[in-house]
């Protein structure tokens, strides 16, 4: 792939992984914010900038103004899409949190690099989010396990309202791919945890692992499962798929699966000794339905479609497709309490 590449959402957690490869690979990177003035201040940035000059441009790009991304477009021939909100709870308006940035945000970026002319390759960053929306869901399918050929067909503005954002956006952008001269590749990450580059720690990722750490769940965990991944090799994942010319469609980017105690577990062989309040043990079910309200969110029907039902990923696609060979979860669990530990998050 030729340079320059246009990346979206590379101020977030994701985000900031794929500019560092990005760069690290030699790459012109146009890199949208919405407000780039105060993104070249930050010190991870600033790093970067020190490293890699002039190769990171900044641009100005707002998921919901339109014709905002037009500028950064010009004479690009890649584009990133990472942008979008990643939330699960304390949700007021969850059309205008999540729903209108996700679906609006693809169509208002792609429309923009419609406009360029010169992109060749679009890789957006879905979700397993967009494979299947409550672990149950796997009942409705004649497999065991969740691959590229399943959608979340359950998961609405009133039920799972992230999950309905990303399999909302993931299909206006293969609707709006329909036609076009431009390739489009997604990648469906699961749950993402290892080492942020940026110092913030607002996506749902940080938070978790911040919470099992600083004693938000001393007292135990919900039974609840996900298909776990390293967020480096979801970046490399990304970058991959921008250079493959024989990748096509969705990729699922799933290590292993893990339950929030195997979480837990693995963090205290880890790091436990400096953090007494990792959680030792699983929430009893109804104590989870009395608590699970308060502790995030989680309403009754989020936990009868999910409490206690593993999940099972198929990820041989985007082996065979991409070469990724995925960082054990240990590490990644490893690294990220350090990394959360040296930036003071904890
Ligand atoms: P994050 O740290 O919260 O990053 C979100 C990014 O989206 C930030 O760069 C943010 O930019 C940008 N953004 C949000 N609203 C925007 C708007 N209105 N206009 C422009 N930019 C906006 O979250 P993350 O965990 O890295 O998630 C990144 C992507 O990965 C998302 O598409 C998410 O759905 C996907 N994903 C995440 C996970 C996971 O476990 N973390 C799993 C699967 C998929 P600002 O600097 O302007 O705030």
């Amino acid at each position: 792939m030729k340079s320059p590449v246009v990346l979206t959402g590379g101020t977030g957690y994701l985000g900031s992984n794929i500019l560092k490869q990005l760069l690290e690979r030699g790459y012109t990177v146009h890199l949208t914010s919405r407000n780039p003035d105060k993104s070249k201040n930050k010190g991870w940035i600033k790093e970067l900038v020190k490293e890699h000059g002039d190769k990171l441009k900044f641009f100005s790009g707002d998921l919901m103004v339109d014709g905002s991304f037009d500028e950064a477009m010009k004479g690009a021939t890649g584009l990133i899409h990472a942008a979008s909100p990643f939330k699960i709870d304390k949700i007021k308006d969850a059309k205008k949190e999540l729903i209108d940035p996700a679906v609006e945000g693809t169509r208002n970026v792609l429309t923009s690099a419609d406009k360029a002319g010169t992109i060749e390759k679009v890789v957006l960053t879905s979700s397993a989010a967009a494979v299947y929306g409550d672990a149950v869901d796997i009942k409705e399918h004649d497999e065991t396990v969740f691959s590229e050929k399943h959608w979340n067909t359950s998961s609405s503005i009133a039920h799972q309202p992230y999950s309905y954002s990303k399999v909302s956006a993931e299909r206006e952008a293969w609707a709006l791919n329909k036609g076009k001269s431009w390739k489009l590749i997604t990648i469906n990450p699961g749950f993402i945890v290892g080492p942020a580059v940026a110092e913030r720690s607002d996506s749902t990722s940080i938070q978790l692992i911040i919470g099992m750490l600083n004693g938000r769940f001393k007292s135990g965990v919900p039974d609840l499962h996900f298909g776990m991944v390293d967020v480096r090799d979801v970046a490399k994942a990304h970058i991959l798929a921008l250079e493959s010319e024989t990748a096509e469609g969705r990729h699922i980017c799933v290590n292993e699966p893990m339950s929030m105690l195997d979480i837990a577990n693995t963090l205290e062989k880890e790091v436990g000794d400096k953090y007494p309040k990792t959680p030792k043990k699983t929430l009893p079910k109804w104590l989870t339905y009395l608590v699970g309200p308060f502790m995030a969110d989680f309403t009754w029907r989020f936990l009868r479609n999910n409490l206690g039902i593993p999940v099972y990923f198929d990820n041989s696609k985007i082996k065979a497709s991409l070469g990724i060979e995925f960082t054990s979860i240990d590490k990644s669990l490893k690294d990220h309490a350090e990394q959360l530990e040296e930036d003071g998050l904890l």
